[in-house]
C-alpha cells in the first residue's frame, strides 16, 4: 500500500472544508459540492478576499481535472471522460484521485500529493484566519466532541460566524444532508451548543 496515497486521502480531507469555506465566498459561482445544503449565504462582496477566492477555485477546479485524468491515465492507460465545471464535479474529481492514488507508482502519488498541498496552502492564504475551518475549540484539557451524528471527531467551525459542519464524507443529520449547524451560547447556562437544522442542540461545557 502506498503512503504516498494514504496522504492524498488526509490532504483531500482538509482541503475539502476550505473549498467549502471558498465556494461560500463566491456566491455567484453557486451551488453545492454534492448535497445542496451548503447554502452559499456570506455573500460580503466588500471583503478583500472575495476577489481571489474565484480565480483560485477556478484554477484548483481546472487542476483537480487535468490531475484526476492524469493520474487515471497513469493507472489505466486512458484519459477518460472530461468533467463538466461543477462544484460538485469538482468534489467528485477529488474523490476520484483519492481512489486512483492507489493504482499509480509512489513517485506519481507523491507528485500529486504536492500539488495538493500547494491547492491547501493557497486556500489558506485567500481565507482570512477567522474564516478558516477549524477543529472545534475547547477548553484546555477537554475533550473535542465528536459529531453527535457519526461519532468521529470530524467536526469543523469557522470562528468568525460559528457555522460548523461534519467533514466525514457520508455523514447524514436525520433529515439525510451533510450535518452543518451553528456554534452557540446558551442564554441560560453561558455554555457552548451546536444547534442543527434537523432540530437538535448538541450541548457540551467543555466547548471554549
Ligand atoms: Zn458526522
Amino acid at each position: 500500500m502506498s503512503s504516498a496515497a494514504n496522504e492524498i486521502g488526509l490532504l483531500v480531507e482538509e482541503l475539502m472544508p476550505l473549498l467549502a469555506a471558498l465556494w461560500d465566498m463566491v456566491p455567484e459561482i453557486g451551488g453545492s459540492p454534492s448535497t445542496g445544503t451548503m447554502g452559499h449565504h456570506k455573500a460580503s462582496s466588500s471583503a478583500p478576499w472575495h476577489q481571489e477566492a474565484g480565480p483560485l477555485l477556478y484554477s484548483i477546479a481546472q487542476e483537480a481535472r487535468k490531475l484526476e485524468a492524469s493520474l487515471r491515465r497513469d493507472a489505466s492507460g486512458r484519459l477518460g471522460q472530461r468533467r463538466g465545471g461543477s462544484d460538485a464535479n469538482t468534489t467528485a474529481a477529488l474523490l476520484s484521485i483519492c481512489k486512483l492514488a492507489y493504482g499509480v507508482p509512489d513517485a506519481d502519488a507523491r507528485l500529486a500529493a504536492r500539488i495538493i498541498s500547494r491547492w491547501i496552502r493557497n486556500a489558506r492564504q485567500v481565507i482570512d484566519q477567522d474564516e478558516r475551518p477549524m477543529p472545534v475549540p475547547v477548553r484546555p484539557g477537554r475533550r473535542r466532541p465528536p459529531c453527535p451524528y457519526c461519532g468521529t471527531f470530524s467536526l469543523r467551525v469557522v470562528p468568525r460566524d460559528g457555522a460548523i459542519w461534519c467533514i466525514n464524507r457520508g455523514c447524514t443529520d436525520r433529515d439525510g444532508r451533510q450535518p452543518r449547524g451553528t456554534l452557540e451560547r446558551s442564554t441560560v447556562t453561558g455554555g457552548g451548543m451546536i444547534v442543527w437544522p434537523d432540530g437538535r442542540i448538541t450541548r457540551n461545557r467543555d466547548l471554549a
